[in-house]
């Protein structure tokens, strides 16, 4: 069956009417019978699960987040999210003609069978982890209903990016229990498509990952940013020449429209023409991730959300409300089609510049709605640095934007630190810069200093240039799942 189905083309009023059915569905049968977290909440805010007919009614329920998840009296708090059905809750929760059903299976193929299918569709099979650097990974349980979502939504991706099963892939996301680079694998499989998964750096390491795409001369290559371009730009240096790459996905990470651009300059002066850089988005919580269609690059047509398996909000991060289409604001989700771990008005942390647009993609004339590409992190300070240095409270996405408008710097690393490594003196802020060979330094800096005093409110105590392969280490290139974009160092913050 093709992935998208018929949803692709449904109108705004059909999509949202499908959205309605299913939330309404899903809260009745499946989250509030079987969700011992919702089941409390719903309780608590003395709220009616039949009442939730619409989108709009969601409203009337609380936020979920991180915190949720984590009760220091209570290990196990995140199964409290898994759907855990027993044939107590079917028997009193369901409508008799589904009980019916049942029976009906039960007698013509046996209770074994019955239970069989209840377990294939609610078991849990598999997992990811959350990737916090600070908090504690969170566990997210798939069954084997919510592996099919995720081939699914893999093989959407592939659609969207229009990668046809004869073309080959290399897969250079870490090999981790995390979901990028298991939807590549699902999406691959899903799709029929010949994947090669190196495991990127830690696995294989730079040189293997070289051998392989060499190799295996794939049209499109897939992993983290840094990564990616960490590996073609060694491969450049070896004189080696890439003219197979037609595609290059993005995931785990922000990808400005520099970025790809200065990606594809680089694949260009490899021998390949015509490279589209592809951003795509997701998070462990909804357990797949959404992609952007082929457009001029660097401009972007958002993601393409799936209207028939979850439901997006915008709102305000400090008051809770919800903003209109195209408005900014933070992104909510919640699941309409899942098992295993579910989650209602999950606050996700992310921030989105131009929200979510409902009229049809100009590109690929889809009518799903599509989210904006212009996706920053807010939450979490410590892994997500809205911090305060020097006093001030700077959000170091800034420094993201700025420094890559540096033509000349290749790669940087930002370091916070204490003064003499005095827990009690003034904060210290050092920018690492690996520049090409011809630039001058000390213009560079003074350059760099105003442009981040400018954007962020504060300027670098040091800038100090480093060798590149000082950098791969800094930055934890070739062994971290992240790189070590940000560091920092001061203690108790
Ligand atoms: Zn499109």
């Amino acid at each position: 069956m093709h992935p998208w189905q018929n949803i692709a083309k449904l109108s705004q009023t059909d999509l949202q009417a499908l959205q309605n059915r299913k939330l309404q569905h899903f809260i009745t049968r499946h989250v509030y019978p079987f969700s011992p977290h919702y089941q409390q909440v719903f309780k608590q805010h003395k709220i009616d699960p039949r009442s939730i007919k619409t989108v709009a009614d969601l409203q009337r329920l609380p936020f979920t987040s991180k915190k949720d998840f984590i009760d220091p009296n209570n290990p196990r708090k995140a199964i409290d999210f898994l759907l855990q059905p027993d044939q107590e809750k079917i028997k009193k929760h369901w409508p008799l003609s589904q009980l019916l059903k049942l029976k009906a299976l039960s007698l013509l193929k046996g209770s074994a069978a019955l239970q069989e299918n209840l377990g294939r569709e609610y078991r849990p099979i598999f997992i990811t982890f959350t990737t916090g650097t600070t908090d504690k990974p969170l566990s997210y349980l798939y069954s084997k209903y919510d592996i099919d979502n995720l081939h699914l939504s893999g093989s959407r991706m592939l659609d969207l990016f229009d990668i046809k099963n004869t073309e080959y892939i290399v897969n250079l996301f870490p090999f981790a229990p995390h979901l990028a680079f298991w939807q590549v694998v699902y999406g691959g499989l899903a799709s029929c498509a010949l994947v090669l998964s190196t495991g990127g750096g830690k696995s294989t390491g730079t040189q293997g990952n070289i051998s392989a795409i060499m190799k295996m001369k794939p049209s499109v290559i897939l992993g983290v940013p840094s990564y990616v371009y960490h590996v073609l730009r060694q491969a450049k240096e070896q004189g080696k020449r890439l003219e197979s790459v037609k595609k290059i996905v993005l995931g785990a990470a922000r990808v400005s429209p520099d970025f790809k651009l200065k990606l594809q300059e680089l694949l260009f002066s490899m021998g390949a023409n015509n490279v589209a850089v592809f951003g795509t988005y997701g998070f462990t919580e909804a357990r797949c991730a959404w992609a952007e269609c082929p457009s001029q690059s660097p401009l972007t047509s958002g993601y393409h959300l799936y209207p028939d398996k979850e439901i997006f909000e915008i709102i305000d991060p400090k008051t809770g409300e919800v903003k209109g289409e195209g408005e900014d604001g933070e992104i909510v989700y919640t699941s309409i089609d899942s098992r295993g771990s579910s989650v209602l008005r999950f606050r996700t942390g992310d921030f989105v510049k131009g929200g979510i647009r409902w009229e049809p993609c100009p590109h690929c004339q889809r009518t799903v709605p599509r989210l904006s590409s212009d996706i920053t992190r807010i939450s979490d300070v410590k892994d997500v640095h809205i911090t305060k240095v020097k006093g001030s409270l700077v959000n170091f996405s800034n420094f993201s934007v700025c420094l890559s408008e540096f033509k000349e710097i290749e790669e940087w690393q930002v370091e916070l630190c204490k003064k003499d490594n005095d827990p009690f003196e003034v904060d210290q802020l050092i920018v690492y810069l690996t520049c090409k060979e011809s630039v001058n330094q000390s213009q560079l800096t003074d350059a760099v200093k105003q442009k981040l005093l400018n954007m962020t409110e504060v300027s670098p105590n040091q800038v100090v240039f480093i060798p590149i392969a000082d950098m791969v280490k800094r930055l934890e290139l070739e062994t971290a799942n992240k790189e070590k974009r940000i560091i920092d160092r001061r203690p108790n913050v």
